[in-house]
């Protein structure tokens, strides 16, 4: 979980206080506001990582959701009201229980947010693995211990107390009866509201699959899986990575448009900004750099499609979605918006809880295209193009505050040897894994990207040379420890790395070459060893 207790109990609260207003002032506008409320707190439990209660929420939020129409001609009959009113208590005992279990912060997930320091490790993520082979899993528990991730096996029974609720629990088909299996699943999903369940060597048939994720399962691999794509799934779970708040451009020339728009993104936690004057939309982009654009239908001298057909000129806003938000609701005049470069059509009055869906899932495709363009697609880290940005712009934050920073060339060693003598995707396999034990080992304002084949660069803010070898020589050691198996037996694999630190008057470009320059050295003096330029 990445939210404290005392978070979920204030979105908690203000949840239930929306409820409270709702019933004591029974009328659309209270009922609208609580949809909203609702909405936007499932999105929070989603976001935070708690995915047992986040279905909950999805529960509630569709019940609320389907009074839709009804609560627009008169209040909710009171049986319907009462019933309402059981969900959201027992779903709110739900959270209750939640945060009784969780009142003394366990200090390794404080860490979890605060882990900025360089010398500290990331916290300690547990797994429950729930399995009848454990012999089967022995490769994923030894890898998993170098992402600092800490693998319980359990057999058939597993109610032990556990200390600390696991990140992920891990429940392996294998032996098992699909009715046992979906029994075991549920059983889980009860106990561990802030896990997340994934379900490994299941048959790959829809209605098993269908079974296992409506009972609770997050994520399932079918028999055959891999256990590197199962391994990618579970680092990618325990990372801390959190997406960015979405941002929204509203153009709207009405102030009373745009004050209630921009309200109802708020309250689902979108950032916005609002401009009435079209020709300000190219500024206005360049500078607020949304994800979306939520674009009226009449503006002052034109039309929002031709403000659209601008927007769309410029290459770098090609694929930024554009939203119609328009009283308009002419056929014509929407299939005229969508051809011309927009991505949806929305009526006015609008329904804040399908504005913000909309406006949600139209930022998660975009930013889902965009990942592709700027990160490697074979280790998830940023590509040689973005790493090279990335220096860059440090470079200028570190030179504009006077502080430290280092940038690190990360190189395999022998890495053509590992290719010849096991093949492409073992050695794509250790790419992965030298990516993973980097992106897990360094902090959230570091960056780490894939430069070439076998070549990282790793830019640290705000860090002196001394302590990026002491990190670095860390990773080091925990990498050559690393084991990849072949047949009946394994091998390891080790790095060489050259640090830099900045100097007045340096380039970015030549902070790199002087890293590269220190790699070299490394190589040179033998490999497996660090040296700092
Ligand atoms: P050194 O210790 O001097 O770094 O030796 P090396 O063998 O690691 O160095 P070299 O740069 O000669 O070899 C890198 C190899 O990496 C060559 C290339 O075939 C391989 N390679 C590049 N990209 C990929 C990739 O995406 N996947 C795999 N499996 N191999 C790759
Ligand atoms: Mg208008
Ligand atoms: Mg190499
Ligand atoms: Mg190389």
């Amino acid at each position: 979980m990445s939210c404290s207790p005392a978070e979920l109990k204030k979105k908690s609260d203000e949840f239930l206080s929306k409820w409270k207003d709702c019933k004591d002032h029974p009328g659309i506008d209270g009922f609208v506001e609580f949809a909203v409320a609702v909405s936007s707190f499932t999105e929070f439990l989603d976001a935070k990582g708690l995915p047992g209660l986040h279905q909950s929420a999805r529960a509630v939020e569709q019940r609320v959701l389907s009074q839709f129409d009804r609560w627009k001609s008169d209040p909710l009959p009171g049986a319907q009201m009462d019933e309402l009113d059981l969900e959201i208590t027992e779903f709110s005992l739900r959270i209750q229980a939640f945060l009784d279990d969780n009142n003394d912060p366990n200090p390794e997930r404080r860490l979890h947010q605060e882990s900025e320091v360089i010398n500290d490790l990331l916290p300690v993520n547990k797994i429950w693995l729930v399995t009848s082979v454990p012999e089967s899993w022995k490769e994923v528990v030894t890898q998993a211990e170098f992402f600092n991730i800490q693998v319980e096996v359990c057999g058939p029974v597993y109610d032990q107390k556990a200390t600390q609720d696991p990140t992920i629990v891990l429940v392996d088909a294998n032996g098992l009866q699909p009715t046992a299996f979906i029994v075991r699943v549920q059983a889980l999903r009860g106990r561990f509201p802030a896990s997340s369940i994934i379900g490994v060597n299941l048959p790959s048939d829809f209605e098993g699959l269908k079974l296992a994720l409506r009972v609770g399962c997050d994520f399932c691999f079918p028999i055959r899986t891999a256990q590197a794509t199962v391994m990618a799934r579970i680092v990618k779970l325990c990372g801390s990575e959190e997406e960015p708040p979405y941002r929204v451009l509203v153009v709207e020339d009405s102030k009373t448009a745009s004050m209630l728009i921009q309200r109802t993104l708020k309250e689902s936690g979108v950032e916005s900004m609002a401009i009435s004057k079209p020709q300000e939309v190219l500024t206005a982009l360049a500078s607020f750099q949304p994800d979306l654009v939520l674009m009226d239908m009449y503006l002052p001298g034109c039309t929002g499609v031709e403000v659209t057909r601008v927007i769309r000129q410029h290459e770098e806003f090609l694929s930024t979605p554009v939203v119609y938000l328009s009283a308009d609701t002419s056929i014509a005049l929407q299939v005229d918006a969508l051809r011309l470069g927009g991505d949806h059509f929305l009526t006015k009055p609008f329904n804040p809880v399908v504005l913000n869906a909309v406006v949600k899932s139209k930022i998660d495709r975009y930013r889902i295209l965009r990942r592709s363009m700027y990160l490697d697609s074979l280790t998830g880290l940023l590509n040689h193009t973005s790493s090279k940005q990335r220096v860059a712009a440090a470079v200028n934050t570190a030179l504009a505050e006077s502080t430290p920073l280092c940038v690190a060339m990360v190189d395999i060693d022998f890495f053509k040897r590992v290719n010849d003598t096991y093949g492409h995707p073992m050695g794509d396999q250790v790419i992965r894994s030298m990516a993973w034990l980097l992106k897990q080992r360094l902090r959230k304002t570091d960056s780490v990207g894939r430069y070439g084949g076998e070549e990282f660069l790793v830019v640290l803010p705000q860090a002196h040379a001394d302590r990026a070898a002491e990190l670095l020589d860390r990773i080091r050691v925990d990498f050559s420890q690393f084991y990849y198996p072949v047949k009946a037996s394994s091998f390891a694999c080790t790095f060489s790395c050259g640090i830099a630190q900045l100097t007045p008057g340096t380039s970015a470009q030549a902070l790199v070459k002087h890293a590269d320059e220190a790699l070299y050295q490394a190589k040179h003096q033998g490999r497996n060893q660090i040296v700092v330029g």
